[in-house]
């Protein structure tokens, strides 16, 4: 005869498998998720820290961005993403740095333009 119900003895796994069923890993003492679908080891680590309460390891303070180059923007994302991978950053923290690089490319632009402009009329006036 089987035993269709098993009594909540041992805590299993909150994660799902590869076939989207329940994953039936056991869970060390206090832990939802087995050590493959630990969501703290995974990705967001910075929230299960804030759950836990415990602040032990505060991730390091980001570097100041720079945004005066393409070369420099392109940086500032790839190291955003990093940062909210790690769980060093919140999503949105990374969406609002995104956004600001974004906001930054015209403003370049438009001074670019305008320092071209000023060298042109700089060299009309020499001209004229
Ligand atoms: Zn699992």
């Amino acid at each position: 005869m089987h035993t269709t119900t098993s009594p909540v003895s041992k805590p299993t796994c909150q994660g799902l498998n590869k076939h989207a069923e329940p994953c039936r890993g056991g869970v060390a003492a206090g832990k939802q998720w087995c050590f493959a679908h630990d969501p703290e080891r995974l990705v967001d680590v910075a929230a299960a820290r804030a759950k836990g309460g415990a602040n032990r390891s505060k991730p390091k303070p980001a570097p100041p961005i720079d945004l005066r180059t393409p070369e420099l923007q392109r940086l500032a994302i790839q190291q955003t993403i990093d940062r909210v991978r790690r769980g060093d950053e919140s999503l949105n923290i990374g969406r609002f740095v995104v956004y600001a690089v974004r906001l930054t490319r015209p403003i370049l632009e438009l001074e670019d333009l305008a320092e071209r402009i000023a060298a042109l009329e700089e060299r009309q006036g020499a001209k004229a």
